[in-house]
């Protein structure tokens, strides 16, 4: 038996949970812990809200709540939504909890004692109107990397370049508008610098890890600065030192010390922390990567006797209409939203088919319905369907194996390879491609069922119709334990139909053996909207041409971006495109491609891109749609 700890990032309670959580860091490890509880290994899932720093203040002061009240509606609400898409936590806390500050306290005197933190005086912001200091959001002013007039005083929100309020051009009191004072203000700073050997150390097995995450962390390393851990705020755990009233733990300090909090709940967490065999494993979004690869570690190291993370498998973003969902911005796919309209299975099933493991992803509504309706209601449900209404109307159970021939071979076969790559996909966090391999086999099952035509055969021979459905009922009892993982509703429902309970992942490989119950469909189609379809007067609106491209140029400021230009026939035009990682310079140049002409000029990172050219994407390649046989430039394709 193996022992696993999980830890989730703790989502911020500054908004409802969007899409963009659950793809990032709460599904996947949820798909991960089911399933090593089903292989009878012992886990420890643990998360809870992130509940102080500046955008819950401010937000709490723009609705005329106090923080604790904004919290405590938010905390609910999350809650709630991950019951109901069945995120499965050990125990999901909040930062607000008193064992949770009381350790955090802990850690931070540990750290303080053993020299790991240290006081510094620096320059502080202090509003003389609002008569207070200034943390990050409550400032703002010229960004001085990029100009922009309205950075914030922890991000240009223009450029993404990370500050601090003091490095400001002429910064103002959000809230009044003033220039504030520069004064002089002391900090607690944690001393990462220190730890610059110990964490190379560490990281010297961890090249089983996802390539940007090794990547990133390892550079990171070379040029360690020690952090600020404390403010000048209100809201946020309490230094316990006399003489800093004024003062809170910062919010980074606050929720990464929740793991070890949230785990000390339970009598037993010492098992989890403190044995070396036991594995702990964070789940969380790309944007995360440094506090849980370098200043959790470095906080665990010099704390001293803990287990440090062992896996970080960091997901991508996934993506509304190419930009990021964002809680701050209000522009996303709410999860309350959802759940009032649809089950939580197929969105389960989409996010999982569609994760972002290795890139951003980006979601669309009607991907979603055509996903749900190929896929989960014709591929999966049609094939559980068609075997448990057929073996119960003709046998009322599971019919006993006969003579096998060679395809009843390989389906038991498959059967087993099913369960043995699929093991190896979530042992590895690949749930994209586990999930691909357990519809694979309801693949298998339909086109089986196909071939064996029993419906032909209980007339012709009884016998051979027997072994088809011992088969296919295999199948169907084995996909009823895969799907589990991914698919919790759906795949409890489906053991209750053929008289199973609770099965472990073993139990799935073996005869199917219980008594058949109700029958009902596993899934439901989703109608697609009418609106959301296109006339035929809505595709002609859009005119596309084929173009030659002659030029491509790196983007200035994305290394992602090819600026191309493309001749038209009768005009050339400049395309911005993302296929850097995919084309190279001397690939794309003379490529005849397909171009949408009536599109309004955009900006992509500061270049106008006048254009948009068309490629298929299958999450692995990305391919240029190109004439497959010679037009002249400009030739308009309808
Ligand atoms: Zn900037
Ligand atoms: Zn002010």
């Amino acid at each position: 038996m193996e022992k696993i700890f999980i830890g989730v990032a703790w989502p911020y309670v500054n908004g409802p949970l969007h899409l963009g959580h659950i793809a990032g860091s709460l599904l996947p490890p949820d798909i991960f812990a089911r399933y090593h509880r089903m292989k009878g290994n012992r886990v420890l899932m643990v998360s809870g809200s992130d509940e102080h720093g500046t955008p819950i203040t401010m937000e709490a002061e723009k609705q005329g709540k106090t923080p604790k009240e904004f919290v405590d509606y938010y905390h609910k609400e999350h809650v709630e939504c991950l019951k109901r898409l069945g995120i499965s936590f050990d125990l999901f806390s909040r930062t607000t909890n008193e064992n949770h500050e009381r350790i955090v306290q802990d850690m931070f005197l540990t750290l303080l004692k053993k020299g790991h933190i240290y006081k510094k005086k620096g320059i502080g912001l202090y509003c003389n109107k609002c008569s207070r200091w200034l943390p990050d959001r409550y400032v703002e002013g010229k960004c001085p990397n990029c100009g922009f007039e309205n950075a914030r005083g922890d991000q240009c929100e223009k450029c993404g370049k990370t500050l601090n309020a003091d490095e400001l051009v002429e910064p103002r009191c959000k809230n009044c508008g003033t220039a504030p004072d520069k004064r002089e203000t002391e900090q607690f700073f944690l001393k990462l610098s220190g730890f610059k050997e110990q964490l190379a150390d560490y990281m010297e097995d961890k090249t089983f890890w996802k390539e940007n995450v090794y990547k990133f962390t390892v550079n990171w390393i070379k040029n360690l600065e020690d952090r600020p851990i404390t403010r000048n705020i209100e809201w946020g755990v309490r230094i316990p030192l006399d003489g800093y009233e004024d003062k809170r733990i910062y919010v980074w300090f606050d929720a990464v010390t929740g793991y070890f909090s949230a785990s000390k709940e339970f009598p037993f967490w010492e098992t989890f922390w403190k044995d070396k065999n036991t594995k702990h494993y964070y789940f969380i979004g790309k944007d995360n990567i440094p506090f849980h690869t370098i200043i959790w570690p470095c906080m665990l190291l010099g704390y001293g006797g803990l287990n440090l993370p062992y896996n970080v498998p960091a997901n991508e973003f996934l993506t509304l209409k190419g930009e990021q969902f964002s809680k701050s911005r209000k522009r996303a796919v709410w999860v309350p939203e959802y759940l009032k309209q649809f089950e939580p299975d197929p969105l389960r099933y989409y996010l999982s088919i569609n994760m972002p493991e290795n890139r951003d992803v980006d979601f669309s509504w009607n991907d979603f319905i055509l996903k749900n309706n190929n896929e989960l209601v014709a591929t999966l449900g049609n094939f559980v369907h068609r075997v448990l209404i057929f073996t119960k109307k003709n046998f009322g159970k599971t019919p006993e194996m006969g003579e096998p021939d060679n395809l009843d071979k390989e389906a038991l076969k498959k059967i087993d390879e099913t369960f043995s790559n699929t093991e190896r996909c979530i042992e590895n966090c690949e749930f994209k491609n586990a999930i691909k391999t357990v519809m694979e086999l309801a693949h298998f099952g339909n086109r089986y069922l196909d071939e064996k035509a029993p419906w032909k055969t209980v007339k012709e021979d009884k016998k051979g119709c027997r072994t088809t459905m011992h088969v296919c009922m295999r199948i169907v009892k084995a996909l009823s334990v895969l799907m589990c993982p991914f698919l919790p509703f759906s795949g409890e429902k489906l053991q209750k139909m053929i008289g199973e309970k609770n099965l472990e992942w073993a139990n799935g490989k073996t005869d199917a053996k219980g008594k058949l119950g109700n029958i009902e469909p596993l899934f439901k189609k989703i109608e697609m909207e009418e609106e959301k379809m296109l006339d035929i007067e809505d595709f002609e609106k859009i005119e596309m041409r084929v173009g030659e491209i002659k030029n491509a140029e790196e983007h200035p400021k994305a290394d992602k971006l090819w600026v191309l230009k493309v001749d038209l026939g009768d005009e050339e035009r400049q395309i911005v495109a993302g296929l850097r990682n995919y084309y190279k310079k001397e690939e794309i140049i003379g490529k005849k491609i397909v171009v949408i002409t009536n599109l309004k000029t955009a900006k992509l990172r500061g270049v106008t891109s006048n254009g948009m050219l068309l490629a298929a994407d299958d999450g692995k390649n990305v391919a240029l749609l190109s004439p497959d046989r010679d037009v002249e430039n400009g030739a308009r394709i309808k």
